[in-house]
């Protein structure tokens, strides 16, 4: 079985490459030939998912898998979420995002936070699955640790006393929000 994985991000490969192993054969866009540039305009996770799905399979046909994630804040009502990546702007870094964070969160006292990450399956039939998962932590008062990327160095996890940048990728695929949501996909196609 083909999948075309509408991204052409590396992390995002390789982590689906692991996970779904001889089950399928995961193809990038490039791979496919294909550049186009999906607006992610919708106000949910899923929204933004399924636009990506269904517009990279209107023009590759065969079986499309998309993804959108980001973090979710209690105390700020669900804030970033769908606009984690240009919280602080338009092409804001990683670093001006995490600052704009931590100060929304300076006098907060409920610092809890989630990442998200829905992905959408979309059959050549047009059959759609749908699988969420996610990962909950506390945004830290000030960045730790160099691995991994976006909000990881802010975004503690108690149970391991580490931040998501201070974990090993392979650490980081064992509990992060886009494998939990992988394995369920993985459920499906079996
Ligand atoms: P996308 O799903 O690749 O569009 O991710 C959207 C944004 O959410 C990223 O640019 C990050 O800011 C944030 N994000 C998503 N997943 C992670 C993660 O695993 N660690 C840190 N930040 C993340």
């Amino acid at each position: 079985m083909k999948i075309i994985a509408a991204t052409n991000n590396k992390g995002k490969l390789k982590e689906m490459r692991a996970i779904f192993g001889d089950l399928a054969t995961v193809v990038s866009l490039s791979d496919m030939g294909v550049n186009i540039d999906v607006v992610e305009d919708g106000d949910t996770f899923l929204h933004n998912a399924r636009k990506k799905a269904r517009e990279i399979q209107a023009v590759t046909g065969g079986i499309v898998f998309a993804d959108d994630s980001g973090l979710t804040v209690d105390a700020l009502n669900g804030a970033p979420g769908v606009y984690s990546a240009r919280f602080a702007g338009e092409n804001a870094t990683d670093e001006e995002n995490v600052e704009k964070l931590l100060l929304q969160l300076k006098d907060k006292e409920d610092r809890t936070g989630h990442f998200v990450c829905t992905i959408v399956l979309l059959k050549e039939d047009g059959t759609e699955y749908v699988a969420e998962g996610a990962c909950s932590g506390v945004i830290a008062e000030e960045p730790h640790g160099e691995n991994g990327f976006g909000y990881d160095p802010v975004f503690y996890i108690p149970e391991l006393g580490k931040t998501m940048a201070e974990l090993s990728p392979e650490e980081k695929n064992q509990i992060s929000h886009r494998r939990k949501a992988l394995d369920k996909i993985k459920e499906f196609l079996k």
